[in-house]
């Protein structure tokens, strides 16, 4: 009995009921017991940490977000001001490093939120057809940019889910726009649906570089960006760490597979 709970502290699990006596076994028992009540205490203590931790990020954020907005703000102004000219591309640096900084803080401040419990959904019934359409005027620019055809299958078109529209809008621009930005020129991104009983299997799959089989396990790590830190795309590599806990956050959850130099397919 000794062994077995000596193996659900190991699992941080609860001890079973051990009779009490003042031979070595029991005095081993006796110890076994406070070790545990040790170890419950610490791992509430962990816990609140890090929930003060998410509570912070999340406080900051919000506050950084304010000031960075009227950055923004009067930046595009003075880009309307001045049309060229040296002055002009400096304004457009200052907005485009405003603008990857405005995403980072809000990919931060979302993770917080789901960490400290304070993501509120609204999920509803949601027809994916139309929200398929906007995905794909969106994505118009950036698609046309890195010259990548996006096709949305007519599987969508009938087919409704449960899920919170402006989530599940941010998740599938997420895994769109990694289709388009880690494609090749002229590739393809292809949007699908297909119902699973109860449930809706939503697909992302594109024609580009792939992912190394050794790299996949790190794919929803938040700040890892696997080998795409020294190449030429952009990214803050928060994107999939948060459109997963998303999934999850409505009954959901995101796969990845991939083949080096075929593509990839995240459902
Ligand atoms: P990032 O901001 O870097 O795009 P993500 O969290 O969205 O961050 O993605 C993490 C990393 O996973 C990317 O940096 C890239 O290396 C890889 N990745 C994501 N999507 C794809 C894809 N469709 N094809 C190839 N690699 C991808």
């Amino acid at each position: 009995r000794l062994t077995v709970n000596a193996e659900r502290l190991a699992q941080g699990e609860s001890l079973a009921p051990f009779p009490a006596g003042r031979d070595e076994l029991g005095l081993l028992a006796e110890r076994l017991q406070n070790t545990s009540l040790l170890l419950a205490a610490r791992a509430a203590e962990a816990r609140s940490a890090s929930q003060a931790k998410s509570q912070f990020l999340s406080r900051t954020s919000h506050e950084l977000r304010t000031p960075l907005n009227a950055i923004l703000g009067f930046a595009e102004l003075l880009e309307l001001d001045l049309q060229q000219g040296p002055h002009a591309a400096h304004v457009g640096h200052i907005l485009a490093a405003g603008r990857h900084l405005l995403g980072l803080i809000d990919e931060v401040l979302d993770i917080a939120r789901i960490e400290s419990g304070e993501m509120k959904l609204e999920v509803a019934p949601l027809a994916l057809a139309p929200l398929a359409q906007e995905l794909r005027e969106l994505i118009e620019p950036l698609a046309k940019q890195h010259s990548i055809t996006v096709h949305v299958g007519d599987s969508l078109n009938g087919l409704a889910m449960l899920a919170d529209r402006r989530r599940l809008r941010q998740v599938l621009l997420n895994l769109v726009s990694n289709a388009v930005k880690y494609n090749r020129a002229g590739g393809e991104v292809h949007l699908d649906a297909e119902r699973q009983g109860e449930r809706v299997a939503l697909t992302v799959r594109d024609t580009g570089m792939g992912i190394a089989p050794a790299l996949l396990a790190r794919l929803f790590t938040p700040f890892d960006r696997l080998d795409a830190e020294q190449g030429p795309v952009q990214g803050t590599g928060l994107g999939l760490a948060v459109s997963r806990q998303l999934a999850l956050c409505m009954g959901g959850d995101i796969e990845a597979h991939s083949e080096l130099g075929q593509g990839s397919r995240f459902t």
